[in-house]
């Protein structure tokens, strides 16, 4: 996610916090400093950065659930209005996402029982008469309130996710998906309007944010069943122009200007791949560097290579890991034979959907799974 801090690496996952974050901090600051001045902003920026702190375990008791499963979590974001786990991909089964679904919730569940003996009345302990014994009584009904809120059956929130799973059970997962993130974004729509009549201006957040999530998964989901069983070689694109490393910028841009295509592997004298060039890193790239650099200088060379064989949406998952625009193509000799594009994909996504007689497709593919 752009604009966010990497914290860190735990368990192999980056821990980032979105710089709106810090807002929301700042914020709750003026807000108690203003109520009780210094040590009331203290208390309350500690408070904060605990329940936070809450909402990042939840989090990654979902990647961990998730890990069993053999899916990857490349990153976890805190974002002002939660969490954001970011996985490789859904579960499998139903069964498998129930699990992963209320992994999250479980570990507020685990805080909530930690929590209980030192708010109870007669547990006075001389450790922690130096914290507010108010504090942790207010961080045991956030917990609660995480569990409550996450369980609300609004896809694709922890409840929303089970009642899709509950529903894919007994009928076909694009459509069980379709299902649930209609009741989800219903439910948004009613919690957004509860917020903006009782001036809540978080929780109108987070209903917006799982209104278009809905979408985006539901799209997600259309994407898997338009795509099943196809690879790769179903949807390059055979016909492109290949740039020889050599070329400078301004031949990137007459070869943009006079074709169709947006995105160019770079090929050396060989005719072996050494990277791509997108429009977009040509178009930033312009802003900075003469027209006569070569486009060796400017082409990325982290994007991965897919085999024409591979599934279809294998391959896509791993354009949108690489947050690229295209992806270069090998057969099995490894010789470069095409260009998958997503565009390409979006484009089959609406022709495959029109062959099975399904609802209209959205015109551009959906980002990566989200798990709050
Ligand atoms: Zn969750």
């Amino acid at each position: 996610m752009r604009w966010s801090l990497h914290l860190g690496r735990i368990a192999g996952i980056d821990v980032k916090v979105h710089f709106t974050f810090f807002l929301l901090l700042a914020f709750y600051g003026f807000m108690f400093a203003g109520q009780g001045g210094l040590p009331a902003a203290v208390h309350g920026i500690i408070f904060i950065s605990l329940v936070f702190l809450c909402v990042l375990l939840h989090e990654f008791g979902h990647a961990m659930a998730a890990r069993r499963y053999g899916i990857h979590t490349p990153d976890i974001t805190l974002l002002p209005i939660g969490g954001v786990a970011r996985l490789e991909r859904i579960p499998e089964k139903p069964s498998e996402e129930i699990v992963v679904a209320l992994a999250g919730p479980l570990v507020n569940v685990a805080i909530c029982a930690v929590l209980f003996p030192f708010i109870q009345d007669n547990f006075h302990p001389g450790v922690l008469e130096r914290f507010e014994p108010g504090l942790l009584l207010k961080l045991f009904g956030a917990n609660v309130m995480l569990v409550v809120f996450n369980l609300i059956p609004a896809f694709p929130m922890d409840g929303g996710r089970v009642f899709r799973a509950l529903l894919a059970m007994r009928m076909d997962f694009a459509k069980a998906t379709r299902i649930a993130a209609t009741i989800g974004q219903a439910l948004a729509c009613a919690g957004g309007m509860f917020a903006l009549l009782h001036g809540i201006p978080v929780l109108a957040l987070v209903a917006v944010f799982i209104f278009l999530a809905a979408q985006n998964e539901a799209a997600h989901a259309q994407m898997r069943a338009a795509s099943a069983g196809l690879r790769v070689r179903d949807a390059m694109i055979l016909r492109f122009e290949a740039l020889p490393r050599t070329a400078t910028l301004h031949r990137a841009v007459e070869a943009v200007l006079h074709s169709a295509q947006r995105d160019f592997p770079v090929v050396d004298e060989a005719g072996a791949l050494c990277g791509v060039l997108t429009r977009d890193d040509l178009v930033g790239a312009l802003r900075k560097n003469a027209a006569d650099t070569p486009v060796a200088e400017i082409m990325r060379l982290d994007v991965p290579v897919v085999h024409d064989a591979m599934f279809l949406d294998r391959a896509f998952t791993l354009m949108q890991e690489a947050e690229t625009s295209a992806l270069p193509v090998v057969d099995g000799s490894g010789r470069l034979c095409g260009l998958f594009t997503h565009e390409n994909v979006g484009e089959l996504m609406m022709i495959q959907t029109a062959l099975r007689g399904g609802p209209r497709s959205p015109a551009r593919p959906p980002p990566l799974p989200a798990r709050v």
